[in-house]
């Protein structure tokens, strides 16, 4: 099957939240974790490639976006879509620009859309500026972001000084007047030279819209939100065959377990919750691991009955998780906890566990890497923005939920468990 859309993401979690909404319509949807090394085979109708280039030098971002770019093509795919985050993280030099524009130049289109609009999780744009819930951009709390801090509301502003070639707006009061009011727009800015496009989308139904009128642009680029629409899009006009391939749900055996490395509110919450339920589970201390290493959390995960969903989590508060980063640098303690939960996926999977629900951005990428995944396969959702996933792992077909920070409500371990 050829791929009809490619899909960039700037992270990795994004990549997921992207790749688990266009799932919602039940065609097939592959996840990358990178640029693949071999060229396409077996491609699904929607292929998702998560990079880490949010926060990249320029140069690098740009080279890897290509480099992705390139590959997504060899899969037939002829439109394509940029994924960023809906609070349009990035700063004067970049990613979300200098990447757009590349891409562009590649595609040889002279216009592209930035809607990072998601209404649903309270980002709106409205005559060029985005709000966060009722709060701009630059009042809420992104202005503080270590990395990215956002100091102005306004999209053209921010955009302007990545680019080289002029911004515009399609404001509300076009979108309100459907498909073809914003696709007449789009061409008369386009014929004044505006290759660059901000669209203005407070609700679902303004994305409905924006997606009707740029499906066929060869990129368009957003938060995940205006890309939900265009599966149903695609098969309405036929692009999309009526056969494509659906998602397939693997039977597998029920052996799980749970590793949280996140320290989020919620994650602590639902390992609360997950812990007063009786389950069998390991806390990791940081100080405990940097001076005996983490054989006595392999010695434990490998005794348990993986049928009961052992939990292994190094999720504590913020005052634990202070202490230990005044001990042993935030980047060790980091880095400790997140190889002795690798190390832990390992021992599980070659005991027989099949289900790996994992908490934490940083802790999802780790388990992967030392599971040796690079693709994956989009299963049902769970909560808004975590899937299950599919993939194969030293030869043997696995489930996968991983979820940032976040995400989920507090019954979130349980409630995977029931969906798998
Ligand atoms: P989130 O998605 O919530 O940001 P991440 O996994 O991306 O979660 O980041 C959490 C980081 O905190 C990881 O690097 C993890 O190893 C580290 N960590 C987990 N538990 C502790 C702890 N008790 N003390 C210090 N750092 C911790």
């Amino acid at each position: 099957m050829s791929t009809y859309l490619g899909c960039i993401a700037d992270d990795f979690t994004g990549a997921t939240d992207l790749a688990g909404l266009l799932a919602r319509s039940g065609v097939q949807v592959s996840l990358r974790i990178g640029i693949p090394k071999e060229p396409p085979r077996d491609t699904a109708p929607f292929e998702v490639i998560a990079l880490k280039c949010r926060t990249a030098p320029v140069d690098e971002a740009v080279a890897d976006c290509r480099a992705a770019l390139a590959w997504l093509r060899q899969t037939g795919a002829e439109r394509f879509f940029w994924k960023y985050c809906s609070t349009f993280d990035s700063t004067p030099q970049g990613n979300i620009g200098p990447v757009a524009e590349a891409l562009m130049a590649d595609l040889d289109t002279r216009q592209t859309i930035y809607c990072p609009a998601f209404p649903e999780n309270g980002r709106a744009i409205f005559m060029g500026n985005l709000f966060v819930g009722r709060e701009p951009l630059a009042e809420s709390s992104m202005k503080d972001h270590p990395l990215t801090p956002m100091r102005d509301s306004n999209l053209m502003r921010l955009l302007a000084p990545q680019v080289s070639l002029p911004v515009g707006l399609a404001d509300r009061l076009t979108v309100a007047q459907g498909a073809d009011a914003l696709r007449a727009a789009l061409d008369r800015l386009e014929a004044e030279g505006i290759a660059h496009v901000v669209v203005d989308a407070v609700a679902n139904s303004d994305l409905q819209v924006i997606a009707e009128a740029c499906r066929d642009m060869p990129l368009m680029t957003g938060g995940s939100a205006v890309a939900m629409p265009l599966p149903a899009l695609y098969r309405a006009s036929g692009g999309l065959a009526p056969d494509a391939p659906g998602v397939s749900i693997p039977s597998l055996p029920k052996a799980a377990v749970l590793l949280s490395g996140s320290c989020s509110a919620m994650t602590n919450a639902q390992v609360a919750q997950y812990l007063a339920s009786g389950a069998p589970a390991l806390q990791l201390d940081p100080l405990d691991l940097a001076q005996n290493g983490h054989g006595a959390a392999l010695d434990w995960i490998a005794a348990q009955d993986l049928d009961r969903a052992p939990l292994v989590y190094a999720t504590a508060d913020p005052a634990s998780v202070r202490a230990a980063q005044e001990k042993l640098g935030r980047d060790r303690a980091g880095t400790i906890v997140e190889e002795a939960l690798a190390a832990c996926a390992v021992v599980a999977r070659d005991r027989g566990a099949r289900r790996f629900v994992v908490a934490g951005g940083e802790t999802s990428g780790a388990v992967t890497q030392a599971l040796g995944v690079d693709r994956l396969d989009i299963g049902p959702e769970i909560a808004p923005g975590v899937p299950w996933t599919y993939c194969d792992s030293n030869g043997s077909r696995i489930a996968l939920a991983l979820k940032s920070g976040n995400f989920g409500a507090a019954g979130f371990f349980t409630d995977a468990l029931g969906v798998s």
